[in-house]
């Protein structure tokens, strides 16, 4: 088995499978087994396997600088032109890019950007973060405080007391509504309690409320109409930022560049960026800030001498070209309009199995997607474990489909951006035999 220590997995009851090669939507495991990448690796190989052009761009960089760091003001053209490419790309004002290596540490940075900003502009009290029960945005000591997932927590000590982070409800109309409530009733009473909350904390407490747009690695929740407009009033008025972790919804996963943009978001204050940044081929994330944030941030660090943070590999030149291609090849490809079209494929494709006697809710956007399976299709009764996720998952693997179970018994799918209608019918197709064979498990154990 080796000696890693696998990360996110059942340590206790660990079964491997090595994956040995890609290419396009595929990947082969070292018995030659051939599987269609239903979840883009983790939610991030947009462009997919063995793309030529982002390979020959690493190696031309690795060539020509294989490293240098940006502290102290070094710099260098591929870093300047993607910090470029972004700000012109996300729907902000005047954005600013810092670079990290991870949505985690994307996340890390944020929390700290926002003490730095409200220190600088006088309001030190003014650092706590709302963040939403079922979220996920990362494992790091301070990103995994955020995230509103039990496994991420205990036996870690987090969530952190002094971070001060708030939760408030997730926005999951089919597992939080209450009987016979509506979505527009569901959708007034949580804004109502976070309202509640922000008032109860105090609002000159409170600096930001962050969001996935669609919430992913934690069920793909896709909030009902409104949500977000309502919420943003609710942040408006006590002054509260709107913070955008979009690490997996950024370029094209929703259908639209931006899942901001596909939920009615307007302006976000900061945004996470990581994953599809570069199609995973290099490591790389983006926090991005407004840039009236930056002015105050850059008044601040004047007094103290610098501004302290800052990693090894911030702004990596490797991964910074690589990441200014893939966007360049987004762009020049059309690959959002394609995913989006792709995107209304598979959503149509999926709702049908609705009708399955397993499956409670198929919900999801664009090329991004979560199939809930439940004990009781009338009632929606959830499994009281995961045990069925992991076997539909496992089945899904043995019949040549990757996905993954999320959520307890959600199977969550999010191909690679490039897939084609046909290779959405095979995933489709490998999901109906698991699906059954699920079935079958369930009825007679
Ligand atoms: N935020 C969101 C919304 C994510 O989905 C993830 C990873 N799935 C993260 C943050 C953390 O990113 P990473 O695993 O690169 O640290």
């Amino acid at each position: 088995m080796s000696q890693i220590i696998y990360p996110t997995t059942n340590l206790y009851a660990t079964e491997t499978l090595t994956i040995e090669r890609g290419e396009g939507a595929y990947v082969f495991d070292n018995q030659g087994n051939k599987y269609i990448e239903g979840l883009a690796g983790l939610w991030c190989t947009s462009l997919g396997y063995n793309n030529k052009e982002l390979i020959e761009t690493a190696t031309e960089q690795m060539s020509r600088l294989s490293y240098s760091h940006m502290f102290g003001g070094k710099t260098h053209q591929v870093g300047m032109d993607l910090s470029e490419k972004l700000a012109q790309m996300v729907p902000m004002d005047d954005a600013k890019v810092f670079f990290g290596n991870s949505g985690s540490d994307a996340n890390d940075t944020h929390i700290k950007m926002l003490r730095y900003y409200f220190n600088a502009i006088g309001k030190p009290g003014k650092y706590k973060v709302i963040a939403r029960e079922r979220s996920y945005h990362g494992v790091t000591v301070a990103s995994a405080s955020l995230t509103g997932l039990p496994p991420n927590h205990t036996h870690f000590g987090l969530p952190f007391e002094s971070l001060g982070v708030l939760r408030t409800d997730a926005p999951h109309y089919y597992r939080n509504a209450f009987p016979n409530e509506s979505e527009a009733e569901f959708v007034d009473r949580i804004v109502n309690n976070l309202e509640r909350l922000i008032l109860s904390e105090g609002p000159e407490t409170i600096a930001a409320f962050i969001a996935e747009p669609i919430t992913g690695a934690s069920g793909v929740i896709v909030p009902p109409a409104g949500y977000y407009q309502k919420v943003q009033a609710v942040l408006n008025k006590y002054d509260i930022l709107f913070w955008a972790d979009e690490v997996i919804t950024a370029f094209g996963r929703t259908g639209s560049d931006f899942g901001c943009n596909t939920m009615g978001i307007k302006k976000p204050d900061m945004m996470s960026l990581a994953k599809q940044l570069s199609s995973a081929y290099m490591p790389i994330s983006a926090s991005v800030i407004k840039g009236e944030m930056f002015e105050a941030i850059k008044q601040q660090s004047r007094d103290v001498g610098v501004f302290g943070h800052g990693y090894t590999y911030s702004g990596h030149p490797v991964a910074c070209a690589v990441a200014l291609k893939t966007l360049e090849i987004y762009l020049r490809d059309g690959v959002f309009e394609h995913a989006e079209k792709t995107g209304n494929y598979m959503q149509s494709k999926l709702k049908a199995f609705e009708q399955h006697p397993l499956v409670g809710e198929v919900r999801g956007k664009g090329m991004i997607a979560a199939i809930e399976l439940v004990a009781n299709k009338k009632t929606g009764e959830p499994f009281n474990d995961g045990a069925v996720g992991s076997y539909a998952m496992q089945a899904c693997q043995n019949n040549g489909l990757i996905c993954r179970a999320v959520a307890g018994s959600s199977l969550a799918l999010c191909p690679p951006l490039i897939v084609t209608e046909a290779q959405i019918d095979e995933i489709v197709e490998k999901m109906r035999v698991s699906l059954d064979q699920t079935l079958e498990y369930v009825s007679t154990s």
